[in-house]
């Protein structure tokens, strides 16, 4: 069994970037996934994790002086518990999981807001994530 470790790191990726799934890559039309204004990015598994650069309408990133959630002492359950499980998990977030046992810290593998590395890029935008 995986237990989580790590901190939020106050990025804002879970609440930019929609988790859409996971597909084998040769079910993914990337040409499809451009013109969509859409994220992906192959994961380790081999899979393509796909993404919409979708704020959540109550994440606020242009007043105060950081991105902030305008809601989050009632914040859904959803938010209050991400991230669950590794599926859950937006690449570049604090946390990670290990085995129960294993002792050993992996950071999570980053991305990066300024470039496409390891992503594929709609053409109007330069980004990939999501947060808190
Ligand atoms: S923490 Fe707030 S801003 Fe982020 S997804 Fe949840 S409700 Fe939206
Ligand atoms: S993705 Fe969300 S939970 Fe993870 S570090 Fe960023 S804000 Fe925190």
């Amino acid at each position: 069994m995986k237990v989580r470790k790590g901190e939020c790191k106050r990025c804002g990726k879970c609440c930019r970037y929609l988790y859409i799934g996971k597909y084998n890559p040769k079910d993914v039309d990337e040409e499809y996934l451009r013109a969509r204004g859409l994220i992906w990015l192959t994961d380790g598994d081999g899979l393509v994790r796909v993404y919409a650069n979708l704020p959540c309408l109550c994440y606020n990133e242009e007043e105060g002086p950081f991105p902030h959630c305008e809601i989050y002492p009632a914040r859904p359950l959803s938010c209050k518990a991400y991230p669950v499980s590794e599926d859950d998990l937006i690449p570049g977030c604090g946390y990670y999981f290990v085995e129960e046992d294993e002792e050993k810290e992996k950071p999570n593998e980053e991305i990066d807001d300024n470039s496409t590395g390891g992503l594929a890029e709609p053409q109007s935008s330069s980004t990939t994530d999501s947060g808190e």
